[in-house]
């Protein structure tokens, strides 16, 4: 019994390093928790469903037809925009290959000269000028890159994202540059449709209750109360969500710069992506530029993997065509060339790479031959000194 390498096209999505979850061979892409994007399904829809059983035939009837069908068509815009914020690509940034992690690593550690052994070596920071603003770049020690202006590593889904906003578990997915106009239009509309329910919940209500009473219409629709229950607690805070990001929205500000103080407090630091113009930084966030995800999780990429199997005579002329060619190559890929395993997954690392992928699909581009490197720190302890580093943040 030996150890032979077979080659096979995957799709790079099944080897990105992060912590999401994949569906429909990669076009769909969540975090791994996921119990509360559940749950706020269970709530939107349960409680629509209630408001179409119970109050929608009676209001069509005595007040106007068009209740029912403005609530939905109010209720499928709130489910395209939850769905299409949580199966997005929120703006993940690709890890850097190996070779160019160990380049990163020889220029810091140029930069910053010996470090006397029992010293802290300075942070890993880089500072850029944007809009006469000196802004710093950190490094993430998890992806091994500078982050852009506005990224932040999200712990949770273990990925820089660019322009990170939050981590929402209600919608199961992260909120950044790709992603947050739709959340946002999510939770305009989701404060509208709320609003709609409880007002049209009460006037039911009270409509029934002059001729029945109002413990007969109680009896009579008992989803009412559930409705009026669900939709008051969830006015305060989904309203109130609405209201702080339309704030921040107006200062052309992520949440994740408003809870650091990015752009206040001590700091004094003017926000350089600010218009000073309230209409100019609405358009800008909310009609802007959609951007392209940069990770093509789509994309074909070939990985090596080692199979026990025995070699030894060749297989006879009867054989099928095709283990023959497969056993032939892989001897002598065993006798000629010693193949690296592949753990850094090279292909879905940098933009400019899966931009050149999507250009030239040729295989023997999608895996250029790896150089062994010096020996780096293995994922997992990045992955705790990051999030270690990121928790102090
Ligand atoms: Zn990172
Ligand atoms: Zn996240």
């Amino acid at each position: 019994m030996s150890a032979v390498m077979i080659t096979r096209k995957v799709r790079k999505w099944e080897k990105l390093p992060g912590k999401n979850t994949f569906c429909c061979d990669g076009r769909v892409m969540m975090a791994r928790q996921k119990g509360v994007f559940y749950l706020t399904l269970f709530l939107i829809v349960g409680t629509c469903s209630l408001f179409f059983a119970f109050e929608c035939p009676y209001l069509a009837v005595h007040l106007s037809p068009a209740i029912p069908v403005f609530a939905a068509v109010l209720f499928l815009f709130v489910m395209a925009m939850l769905l299409r914020t949580s199966f997005s690509d929120p703006g993940v940034l690709p890890r850097a290959l190996p070779e160019e992690a160990t380049f990163i690593e020889m220029e810091i550690e140029a930069a910053n000269g010996n470090v006397p052994a029992g010293q802290r070596p300075p942070p890993r920071i880089r500072n850029v000028q944007i809009n006469n603003q000196i802004v710093k770049l950190k490094y993430c020690y998890t992806c091994k890159i500078f982050r852009p202006p506005r990224a932040s590593h999200c712990s949770i889904c273990d990925n820089c994202v660019d322009r990170f906003d939050h981590h929402c578990p209600w919608v199961g997915n992260c909120v950044g540059k790709r992603n947050y106009r739709y959340f946002y239009l999510f939770t305009l509309s989701l404060s509208l449709l709320t609003i709609y329910i409880f007002t049209f919940d009460i006037v039911h209500v009270v409509m029934r209750s002059v001729d029945n009473g109002f413990l007969n219409t109680l009896k009579e629709t008992p989803g009412t109360v559930l409705e009026v229950l669900v939709c008051f607690f969830t006015l305060w805070s989904v309203v109130g969500l609405t209201g702080f990001h339309t704030y921040l929205i107006s200062l052309n500000q992520t949440t994740n710069e408003d809870i650091k103080g990015s752009w206040s407090g001590k700091n004094r630091i003017q926000n350089p992506y600010s218009h000073k113009n309230i209409i100019k930084n609405c358009c800008e966030v909310l009609c802007g530029p959609t951007y392209p995800s940069v990770l093509d999780r789509r994309g074909l990429m070939q990985e090596d993997s080692p199979v026990s199997t025995t070699c030894t005579a060749p297989p006879s002329s009867s054989s099928i065509a095709a283990p023959q060619t497969t056993h032939a190559v892989l001897c002598l890929q065993k006798t000629t060339a010693p193949l690296i395993p592949n753990e850094h997954t090279p292909d879905d690392a940098k933009p400019s790479i899966a931009a050149s992928a999507e250009k030239s699909p040729s295989p023997k581009e999608e895996l250029p031959p790896t150089p062994k490197l010096p020996p780096l720190a293995s994922p997992e302890t990045d992955a705790e000194t990051s999030i270690a580093k990121d928790k102090t943040h």
